[in-house]
C-alpha cells in the first residue's frame, strides 16, 4: 500500500495538480529545476532529489568554468522542497511549484546553499528582535528577436503609457490572471519607461518570502509571455541591459526594518525622520554597497546598466526620495505608509537569496555597531563637483574585489561559500573579457534564456 499523502498535497491533488517544479537559484542567478509527480512530493520534502554541487560552477551561459573550485565530478547533494512554501504555478495545466534547499547526503544542510544562508540570516535577525520586510520590483522587456538577434520591443506606446497598456491589454489580463492563479501577491503593474518594458511590484514579506516570490513571479511572467506571444515570437528579457540604446531592467529591492514592533526608519530626529538605529542601518548599507554590488549586479552587463541619468543610481550616496541615489529613503508621510528604503542598484540577475542574506547581515551589523551617516544627497549626484559623490564599482571585477575584502560578508557567508562566490565572479569576468559592449549586450540579451539558442 502506498503512503498516504500529506494534507497539503492531498488538497492539491483534489485541485487537479499533477506535477511540482522544485527550484533553487545557483551562483549565476539561474533558477535550476527538477520536477516530481505530486505523489512523490512528500518524499522530495523528506529526502530530496539529486543535484550535483557542480551546478554552482555554471556560468551565466550555462558553461562550466574549469577554474571554479566546484567544477568537479564528485559528490552529490539532495534538493529538499520546502513544504511550507509549496504554491501553485499554472494550476489549470496541473503544475505546482516549491523552492528547495540542498542538503548533504549525511542529512546536514549544505553550507553552500543560497536559500539556507538566507534562512540563517533571517533567524539571526529574529533572535536579535529585528524584523525585516522586503519586496522586489521586477522590470522586463517584451520583445521579439530581430533577424540580427537584437530584441525588438513588441508593444508600442510611451513611458507609463495607458496607450501601451490598452494596446497590450490582452497580455496584461493574461499575466495578471496567471499571477493571481499562482497566488502571487502583487501591488502594482505598469508599462515602464523603456519601449516594450513592463514592471510589477511584489508585496513585501520576510526575506525568504520576498526571494521566493521573485523566483515564482519571474517564472509566471516568462510562461505567460511565451504562451501569449507564441505566434508573434515574443519572449521576455530580464537582462539588466537588453540593448545598449535603451534603459535597462532593474530589480529594485524595498526594505523596512522594525525592532520590538517599532519601525526604525521613521519617528526619529535624523534626516528624513530616521531614528538613530535607522541611521545606523542606512550607514551600514551605504558603506557595504561596493561589496553588495557583486551580488546585486552579478553580470558584467549589469555594469552597462549602472550609468548616470538612467535611474539605476550608480553613486555611493543615499537620498530622501532621490531616484539617482543608490539608497533611496521613502519617509512616512500623511498617508501613514511606513518609511522604507529602496536599493535601486539591484538587477534581476541577482540571486535574491544571496542578496537578502547579505543585506540582512549588513542590517544587523548596522544595528549592533552604529557608524556616522553622511548627509543625504539631493539632486543628481552626477552634477556634484568631482569627488563629492563616489561612483560605485563600474565593473564586476571592481565589485568582486570589494566583496573579497568585505570581512562582514565573508563572515556572514562562511569561508567556503564566500570563496566559491568569488570563483563565480571571476568566471563571469573571464566569460566577458575581450567582448565589446555590443557583443556583451547581444550575448546576454535574453537573460536568463542565455544558453542553447545558438
Ligand atoms: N529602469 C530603471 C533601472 O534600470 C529604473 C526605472 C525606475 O526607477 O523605476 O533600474
Ligand atoms: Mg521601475
Amino acid at each position: 500500500m502506498s503512503k498516504p499523502l500529506s494534507p497539503a498535497v492531498a488538497a492539491l491533488a483534489d485541485q487537479g495538480i499533477r506535477w511540482v517544479a522544485i527550484t533553487w537559484v545557483n551562483h549565476a542567478g539561474a533558477p535550476l529545476v527538477k520536477v516530481v509527480p505530486l505523489a512523490a512530493f512528500d518524499g522530495a520534502v523528506a529526502v530530496g532529489v539529486g543535484f550535483s554541487p557542480v551546478s554552482d560552477a555554471f556560468r551565466a551561459d550555462g558553461a562550466i568554468d574549469p577554474a571554479h573550485r566546484l567544477a568537479r565530478p564528485d559528490g552529490d547533494l539532495r534538493l529538499r522542497a520546502d513544504a511550507g512554501a509549496l504554491a501553485l504555478l499554472e494550476p489549470a495545466s496541473g503544475w505546482a511549484w516549491a523552492p528547495g534547499e540542498r542538503f548533504e547526503r549525511t542529512g546536514e544542510p549544505y553550507a553552500g546553499d543560497q536559500r539556507h544562508r538566507c534562512r540563517l540570516q533571517q533567524q539571526q535577525l529574529q533572535q536579535a528582535g529585528v524584523e525585516l520586510r522586503a519586496g522586489f520590483e521586477l522590470e522586463w522587456l517584451v520583445a521579439s528577436a530581430h533577424s540580427d538577434g537584437e530584441p525588438q520591443p513588441a508593444l508600442p506606446g510611451g513611458p507609463y503609457g495607458a496607450d501601451r497598456l490598452v494596446d497590450g491589454l490582452d497580455y496584461a489580463s493574461a499575466l495578471l490572471d496567471a499571477l493571481e492563479a499562482a497566488g502571487i501577491p502583487w501591488l502594482q503593474f505598469h508599462p515602464e519607461y523603456g519601449a516594450g518594458q513592463f514592471e510589477l511590484s511584489l508585496a513585501p514579506g520576510t526575506a525568504l518570502e520576498a526571494a521566493d516570490r521573485l523566483v515564482h513571479a519571474r517564472l509566471v511572467i516568462q510562461r505567460v509571455t511565451r504562451r501569449f506571444g507564441w505566434h508573434f515570437g515574443w519572449r521576455c528579457s530580464f537582462s539588466p541591459k537588453p540593448s545598449l540604446e535603451r534603459v535597462g531592467n532593474g530589480g529594485h529591492l524595498h526594505l523596512s526594518v522594525q525592532r520590538a514592533g517599532q519601525p526604525l526608519l521613521q519617528g526619529g530626529a535624523g534626516p528624513g525622520g530616521l531614528s538613530d538605529a535607522g541611521a545606523g542601518v542606512v550607514a551600514a548599507l551605504l558603506a557595504e554597497l561596493p561589496a553588495l554590488l557583486a551580488l546585486a549586479c552579478p553580470l558584467e552587463i549589469s555594469y552597462r546598466r549602472l550609468a548616470p541619468g538612467s535611474w539605476s543610481a550608480p553613486f555611493q550616496v543615499w537620498g530622501i526620495e532621490n531616484r539617482e541615489a543608490a539608497l533611496r529613503l521613502i519617509p512616512t508621510a500623511a498617508d501613514g505608509v511606513p518609511a522604507h528604503l529602496e536599493l535601486k542598484v539591484v538587477d534581476l540577475a541577482a540571486n535574491p537569496y544571496l542578496l537578502l542574506a547579505a543585506v540582512q547581515a549588513v542590517v544587523l551589523a548596522g544595528l549592533e555597531q552604529t557608524r556616522p551617516l553622511p548627509p543625504p544627497v539631493s539632486g543628481d549626484p552626477a552634477q556634484l563637483p568631482a569627488g563629492a559623490a563616489l561612483r560605485l564599482p563600474a565593473s564586476l571585477a571592481e565589485a568582486s574585489s570589494a566583496f573579497a575584502a568585505s570581512a562582514l560578508l565573508r563572515q556572514a557567508f562562511g569561508d567556503a561559500l564566500h570563496a566559491s562566490l568569488l570563483d563565480s565572479q571571476a568566471a563571469e569576468v573571464r566569460r566577458c573579457a575581450g567582448l565589446s559592449d555590443a557583443e556583451l549586450a547581444a550575448a546576454d540579451a535574453w537573460w536568463p534564456l542565455v544558453g542553447g539558442l545558438g
